[in-house]
This record gives structure tokens, C-alpha cells and sequence, in this order.
């Protein structure tokens, strides 16, 4: 049987319609042409189809498409955009500043450039999750060339302040980075009005294709970009390789549904996921990890104080979900995010994460409860059971 699915944070199935647009641009009898060939009319039909997504994507982010580079994923976005802005300097003269609770997608570049001499501030959240516009000011030195903070977590789906931020940084010349891949389709994003500099996201948080994504990367800059892959100059010479027509078509297709507008299905999922957390506070010596800041609609990340995270996926297996640990090749680790946040190990491992999404439903939700009541339930007994023997 499969399980209902709670783990849209982690990525997302691609929506039928853009799925059956992206058929058309594989095989023979479509549109497969190399969006580079300018000699012929399916070179031409394959780019102008390339350009389409561009617009979209961009409008999704009140861009011009003109700032818009493919990449392979929010990953890729990331290291372009870190690493191609940090290569511009020498590392004493390029101070980076992001938090400890990025995705590793960020944090692994900046550690990166770090061992090589970068200098790095790695701030710390508040204990709802929250990066403030305070501690990124109170970071900055006269050497700070770029400053890394996402928009949504991906573990609590906790919002920072990015246009207070992108405020502090225009006004020091500091270049801005935002890991997007949380937020696209789950919040309004302006470039402009939050002053961002650099943005990724990722199509299968969105309901494109997995294997695809986007760096924006502002024009009216002084920002040179390194590229970090070469070969062929695509992209404006900052991102080599073949365009993947099919794959860009698909997130242009996903970005399309969003710019027609998600307000109403974010308040759709708000009202599930709300449902699911009045549900889950009621088991008592419960708390939403993040439950005072500001969040997107879908996330709910919750820790069950007393039970173990891992013991009660396994008895939850009727869901897809998350747990508050991640799998090391070594053992099982606390989530780094919750960590930071102030929880201690335990409660780290008593936490997890349940993502709401488009295709997400009234009757899931209340499986979901039922489940999890009973699972927590009877793993609470037999906890309890267990210490009056051991007394
Ligand atoms: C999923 C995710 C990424 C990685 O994106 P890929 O496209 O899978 O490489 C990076 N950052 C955040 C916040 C994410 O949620």
C-alpha cells in the first residue's frame, strides 16, 4: 500500500498537466530540438519554448527574464551563486554571512570557502527559527561582500525578514542571497522590493520536475558572477551545458499555475494544516517547533516531548513523513536546524515534520490524526510502563 503523502517540503510529485507538457518536447514527433541550433526551424521551436519558461519563472519573482539562469536545482543555484560571487575576491577581502540554519546546499559552499580562507559568520536563530535583521547588522565588517539567508526553512517552513535584510544590505553594498526554494508558490516574492541580489529555487518544490532550477541573478548590479561550470557559454557564459528543453519546459509549465495565482490554495492548505496541529496539541506535552514565528501555510514540525521520533515513523507507516533526525552514514544525528534553534537532542529526536501540499486532503489529515493519536498514544503508555519497572 502507499502511504498518504506528508512530505511535500521534501519534494513534490510533478502535476499532471505539466507533466503532459513536457512529452511533447522529447521524442521524435515533438519539439526535441537543441534550443542552441540557430541553423533550423526545431532549434528555433525548442528555444522559443525555453524563453516562454524564462518569462514565467521570472514572473514568479516579479524578475525581468533577462536575470533568470538555468540550473540543475536549488543546489546548483546555490554554489553559483556563493561561490561565483566569493571567486571574484580574494578571500581576506570577502567576509560571507549566512545562518546556521540553511540548507546544506548553502552551508557546505560557504564551509567550502571557508577552509580556503573566506571569512564566515554563521549567525544563529532565535528559538522560533528566526535569523533577525539585527544579528545580520550586528555581523557585518568592512570586508562583508555577501550575506546568505533563506526565505523559508525547509525543516519548520519559518520565514525570515528578507526585505529588512535585503534593506540592511542594499544600504551597505552588500550583495544578498536568497535560498528561495521553500518559498516559491507558498508566499509573494519581489526581487525588488526585497532588494535580493541572488535568488535559487528548485522545480520539484513546486510541482515541476526534479533536476532543474533557477538562479536569478540581478542586472543592476555591480556583480560579476564566476561561473563555476564551463564550456559552450550558455547562460550568458555562467552556466555551461546543453539546455534541458523538456525540463525547462516543465518548471515554466509549474511556474505558469502559480503566477495564475495560489492564494487560495495556500489558505486551503493552511486550514488543513491547521487542523492537523488543533488535532495533534490535543495529545497534550506537545509543541510546534517555530509555532510563534511567522510560517508558510504547509509546514508543520512538531515535537512529541517523551517519544521517539524514528520509533514513531515506524509505527506511523501508513504516512510518508519526516523525521527531526537526519541518517549519517554513521548514526542517527539530531536535526542541525532544531539544534540551533535551542531544542536539546532528545526533543530533536522526538520531532517531525509533516508537509502539506496541492494535492493534500481532508480525509489524509484525518487518517494522519488517527494514526499518530493512537501511535503516540500507545508509545506513551509503554514508556511509562517501562519506567515503573525499571523503579
Ligand atoms: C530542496 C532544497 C534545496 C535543494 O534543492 P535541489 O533542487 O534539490 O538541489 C536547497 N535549499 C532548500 C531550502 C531546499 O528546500
Amino acid at each position: 500500500m502507499r502511504p498518504l503523502y506528508f512530505d511535500y517540503a521534501s519534494t513534490t510529485p510533478v502535476d499532471g498537466p505539466v507533466a503532459e507538457k513536457m512529452m511533447a518536447y522529447l521524442t521524435r514527433d515533438g519539439e526535441f530540438g537543441n534550443p542552441a541550433s540557430r541553423s533550423h526551424i526545431l532549434g528555433w521551436m525548442a528555444e522559443e519554448a525555453v524563453e516562454d519558461a524564462r518569462n514565467e519563472v521570472a514572473d514568479l519573482i516579479q524578475a525581468d527574464s533577462r536575470e533568470i539562469v538555468w540550473t540543475s536545482g536549488a543546489t546548483e543555484a546555490n554554489n553559483l551563486a556563493i561561490k561565483g560571487v566569493a571567486e571574484g575576491y580574494a578571500p581576506a577581502e570577502c567576509h560571507l554571512i549566512t545562518s546556521a540554519t540553511e540548507h546544506k546546499a548553502v552551508l557546505d559552499p560557504c564551509n567550502y570557502l571557508h577552509a580556503k580562507g573566506y571569512p564566515l559568520s554563521i549567525l544563529k536563530p532565535d528559538a522560533d527559527g528566526v535569523i533577525s535583521v539585527q544579528a545580520v547588522a550586528a555581523a557585518i565588517t568592512e570586508h562583508t561582500r555577501l550575506v546568505s539567508i533563506m526565505a523559508v526553512n525547509n525543516e519548520t517552513g519559518v520565514c525570515n525578514p528578507i526585505a529588512e535584510i535585503g534593506a540592511l544590505c542594499a544600504a551597505q553594498g552588500i550583495l544578498f542571497h536568497v535560498d528561495a526554494a521553500q518559498a516559491i508558490g507558498k508566499m509573494p516574492l519581489d526581487v525588488d522590493s526585497a532588494q535580493i541580489s541572488l535568488l535559487s529555487m528548485s522545480a520539484h518544490k513546486f510541482y515541476g520536475p526534479k533536476g532543474i532550477g533557477a538562479l536569478y541573478v540581478r542586472r543592476r548590479s555591480p556583480l560579476d558572477l564566476v561561473a563555476q561550470i564551463h564550456g559552450g557559454g550558455h547562460e550568458r557564459g555562467m552556466r555551461s551545458g546543453t539546455l534541458p528543453t523538456h525540463q525547462i519546459v516543465g518548471i515554466g509549465a509549474a511556474a505558469k499555475i502559480l503566477n495564475a495565482g495560489f492564494a487560495e490554495e495556500a489558505e486551503r492548505i493552511s486550514r488543513l494544516r491547521d487542523r492537523l496541529l488543533n488535532a495533534l496539541v490535543e495529545l497534550g506535552d506537545v509543541t510546534i517547533n517555530g509555532g510563534a514565528a511567522p510560517r508558510v501555510p504547509g509546514h508543520l514540525n512538531v515535537c512529541f516531548h517523551g517519544v521517539d521520533g524514528e520509533a514513531l515513523m515506524l509505527a506511523v507507516r501508513n504516512l510518508a513523513l519526516s523525521t527531526g533526525s537526519a541518517c549519517t552514514s554513521a548514526s542517527i544525528e539530531p536535526s542541525f536546524v532544531l539544534k540551533a534553534m535551542g531544542l536539546s537532542d532528545q526533543a530533536a529526536h522526538s520531532s517531525l515534520r509533516l508537509s502539506l501540499g496541492r494535492f493534500s486532503t481532508e480525509a489524509d489529515v484525518d487518517s494522519a490524526i488517527l494514526s499518530l493519536t493512537e501511535a503516540v498514544n500507545s508509545l506513551r503508555t509503554s514508556a511509562s510502563r517501562n519506567k515503573r519497572h525499571q523503579s
